[in-house]
């Protein structure tokens, strides 16, 4: 599981513009995806190699929440979920009462809490610094988000911080499950009906409390391991109650597992957040299907099934790859017709395929469809080699990574998936110089 940071202190300080400096955008030709919302709260982002997740929690907004239950909420994430906390506070106000609130809630965590003095965009606020002492954090930084200084040294610190890597239990074909979705879709239903016995305790009553484990089984000789995220419901933290929470629950599994199965709720049909929540998966490179549960409670006859699935492909536009099966996690109606398609995609998910049928298929859709030169220059694809399996991942050897169109990107990996079954898998395209 990748390290958290979060980022918390008191409105204005700079939380986001701090978050959105330390983001690091990645660009890969394959990973604009229409319809995803991109969410500016969580993101992943890397420092001397350490990749970690980083939340602003600061965006997760309580409406209409007084000052006091919104810091408690920013500081119980922080405390619940991170490794490291990043406490940010304004250079040019000084030390404020909020600062001390935000303190005192975060102070027994035995968190390592590194305190950010933003806005020393120059030298007259560097003195701020000396107020922050009294706090006995771990480490006091100066920083300017706006300019970018102390950023490197900021993260510095907070590396220093992370638990060592920890290597997952399982063997390398083990097929890691994550089962995600909104509250009340029926994860937690369904994780009981996969596994053919009551792992989690399943209640209408948001916050039902059990102890988080992952569970394995084995069916037909195939080792699955169900990642837990539906037994983890708390009781009693305001932030648990919050809809964006359920993201970061989402996230962590979605990391760890290979195939992720986003629950859908067919009496409530679909909503922005299982938008988000596929979103996430699909960044993440992850094989996903869609799971259309509650199929026992609603109306239907000989089309519906059609019309849903017409209803997804058009309102999931990136997910034209996934597969959609329906069921009932209550009932165990069509449970059995889930498994060949979490193998089937989780094929695709670790396929290897040669390098000579890659060249062939890529020389191929070139010919057939040739690129428009682009700034006067023509694209060039010289060699195509996967360099990695779970998700494929290609790497295109070209004389020009800036001249490629991002439509014509789309069509070769439409042209690999013609040729090789990807079906329930993305697939990553990078385009590089040849040297
Ligand atoms: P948040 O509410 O803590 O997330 O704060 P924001 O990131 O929205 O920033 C609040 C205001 O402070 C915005 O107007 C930012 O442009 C400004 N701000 C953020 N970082 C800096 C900085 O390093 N220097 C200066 N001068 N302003 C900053
Ligand atoms: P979770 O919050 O996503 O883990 O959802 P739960 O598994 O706790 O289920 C929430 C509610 O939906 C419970 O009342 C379940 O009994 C109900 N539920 C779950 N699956 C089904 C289903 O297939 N059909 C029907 N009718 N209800 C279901």
């Amino acid at each position: 599981m990748l390290p958290i940071v979060a980022i918390v202190g008191r409105p204005n300080v700079g939380k986001s513009t701090l978050f959105n400096r330390i983001v690091e955008e990645r660009i890969s030709i394959t990973d604009d995806l229409p319809g995803v919302t991109r969410d500016r709260i969580y993101s992943k982002a890397t420092w001397l190699n350490r990749e970690f997740r980083l939340i602003d929690t600061g965006g997760i907004e309580l409406t209409d929440a007084p000052f006091l239950t919104e810091i408690k909420a920013q500081a119980e994430i922080a405390i619940n979920e991170a490794d490291v906390i990043i406490f940010t506070v304004d250079a040019k106000d000084g030390l404020l009462p909020g600062d001390r609130d935000v303190m005192a809630m975060l102070y027994n965590s035995n968190k390592p809490i590194i305190i950010a003095v933003n806005k020393v965009d120059n030298p007259k606020y560097q003195e701020a610094i000396y107020d922050f002492y009294e706090f006995g954090a771990t480490h006091v930084i100066n920083i300017s988000s706006v300019h970018g200084t102390g950023i490197g040294d900021l993260l510095d610190e907070v590396v220093k911080h992370f638990p060592e890597i920890e290597d997952e239990p399982y063997e390398e074909d083990d097929i890691l499950l994550s089962i995600i979705g909104r509250p009340n879709v029926g994860k937690s239903s369904l994780t009981n009906a996969i596994l053919g016995y009551d792992r989690v305790i399943v209640s209408d009553i948001e916050g039902t409390t059990t102890d988080s484990v992952d569970t394995p089984f084995t069916l037909d000789d195939q080792k699955y391991v169900v990642i837990d995220t539906a037994g983890m419901k708390k009781r009693g933290k305001i932030y648990e109650k919050l809809d964006k929470y359920a993201n970061l629950r989402a996230m962590q599994a979605i990391d760890r597992s290979d195939v992720s199965l986003l629950v859908l709720d067919a009496k409530d049909g679909i909503r922005q957040l299982d938008k988000n929540i596929a979103g996430y998966a699909i960044e993440n490179k992850k094989a996903m299907i869609v799971v259309v549960n509650k199929w026992d409670a609603i109306e239907r006859d000989q089309y519906t099934m059609n019309e849903w699935e017409d209803k997804i492909r058009t309102e999931f536009k990136f997910l034209k790859y996934i597969p959609i099966v329906f069921l009932s996690a209550l009932t165990k109606a069509r449970i059995k017709s889930l498994f060949p398609v979490i193998k089937q995609a989780y094929d695709n998910y670790s396929k290897r395929v040669s390098t000579s049928m890659l060249n062939e298929v890529i020389q191929d859709a070139m010919i057939l469809n040739p690129p428009k030169p682009h700034k006067q220059k023509l694209l060039k694809v010289y060699y195509v080699t996967q360099v990695k399996a779970k998700c494929p991942t290609f790497v295109l050897f070209v004389n020009d990574t800036k001249i490629m169109h991002f439509s014509y990107g789309r069509y070769l990996e439409n042209k690999l998936r013609e040729k090789f079954d990807f079906f329930g898998t993305p697939i990553s395209i990078i385009l590089r110089n040849r040297e």
